[in-house]
């Protein structure tokens, strides 16, 4: 918001028609609009050549469009882009785009500026949370990155937990799927949590989104010492929150299990797994731990990883093993800041 005006970036359909209406404007004014901000990129009332004169002037008296550019950039050898944006009170946050195959693109986006959460494989969890970013700024992360390059789907994985911003994320939600905007299925959007049990029960009722699950133990003993949530929220109630979320949504769950070399990559990990997930449907998705200077974990070893996906694939779990990009660049989240902050912005 800048002098009072309010951000249009920061409404769903229902408060921009409400807004239009105090302006004595009609409800399909709003489709107009969004078609403006969102596929054509207007960045100012008076591109909106189709409005007449004096409703441009009135938008321009009582509103704004946001307009992001990133602060810095870095490219990897693999094509995967990082994006630091700096915000208006001088805080930071990174959003990151992964090739796919067929030249489509995923963009990881942030939902906080740090993060409460303090999982110790994590260097956002590091910084302590700084505060909540608002809808228009996961929004803008999205229209931004768009400018780079089109992008088929969209993961809030980055800094922050989602759950954690639960209003802000869900109204992100509903303006990144508005049908005249830029119109994301619900299949195209995957939200990542570290297990947050109410919010994931709240969830399945207020939107639809597909759901990742930060996983990454099979024990609570393990899964205390990397994610101190799972001291609040153990397996025994999370799990249960998971199977009532794929059944009410009907989809299914993906769970993330980063494979730490001598932690939680062992043979009687993966049995367990399988013992854990019986009966939730769901999918799992391994990940390599990405050594680095900061930590003490290791990464497993190949066979390690390939033995705990075979056991995984023989007993019926759909369980990839997903590729760790960018590593050149500073490939975790949090990485860019870290570095961005420590050092001069310039790349
Ligand atoms: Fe927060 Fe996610 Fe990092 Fe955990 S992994 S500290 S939830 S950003």
């Amino acid at each position: 918001m800048i002098q009072n005006k309010i951000d249009l970036k920061s409404l769903t359909r229902a408060e921009l028609e409400l807004f239009l209406a105090d302006l004595g404007k009609e409800k399909y004014r709003a489709r107009q609009i969004l078609r403006w901000i969102y596929q054509r990129g207007a960045g100012n009332f008076k591109q909106m050549t189709d409005l007449a004169k004096s409703f441009r002037e009135q938008l321009e008296d009582r509103a704004m469009i946001s307009h992001w550019s990133p602060e810095a950039v870095e490219t990897s050898c693999d094509g995967t882009r990082k994006y630091l944006f700096r915000l208006d009170d001088g805080e930071s946050l990174e959003a990151v785009r992964i090739p796919m195959e067929d030249a489509r693109a995923t963009l990881c986006i942030s939902t906080q500026v740090g993060c409460a959460m303090g999982c110790q494989f994590c260097m956002t969890g590091s910084f302590g949370l700084k505060r909540n970013l608002r809808p228009e700024e996961i929004v803008n992360q999205v229209c931004a990155a768009l400018e780079d390059g089109p992008i088929s789907n969209i993961v809030l994985m980055g800094m922050g937990e989602p759950l954690h911003n639960f209003e802000n994320v869900v109204k992100a939600l509903e303006i990144l799927y508005l049908d005249d905007g830029l119109g994301y299925g619900t299949r195209r959007v995957t939200l990542s949590t570290c297990g947050l049990v109410p919010e994931i029960q709240a969830l399945a009722k207020r939107i639809r989104v597909q759901l990742a699950v930060s996983l990454n133990a099979t024990t609570d003993e393990i899964r205390d010492r990397l994610m101190p949530i799972n001291r609040r929220y153990p397996l025994s109630e999370l799990i249960p929150a998971c199977r009532a979320y794929a059944q009410e949504t009907r989809q299914r769950v993906t769970f993330e299990y980063i494979l730490i070399g001598g932690l939680n990559d062992s043979p009687a990990d993966a049995k367990r797994l399988v013992k854990l997930l019986h009966g939730v449907r769901c999918k799992v998705n391994l990940i390599a731990y990405n050594e680095h200077d900061a930590s003490d974990f290791k990464a497993p070893t190949d066979q390690a990883v390939k033995e705990f996906q075979n056991h995984l694939l023989q007993r019926g779990l759909v369980a990839t093993l997903r590729a760790s990009k960018g590593q050149d660049i500073s490939a975790a989240c949090g990485q860019l800041k870290a570095k961005l902050e420590k050092h001069s912005p310039a790349i």
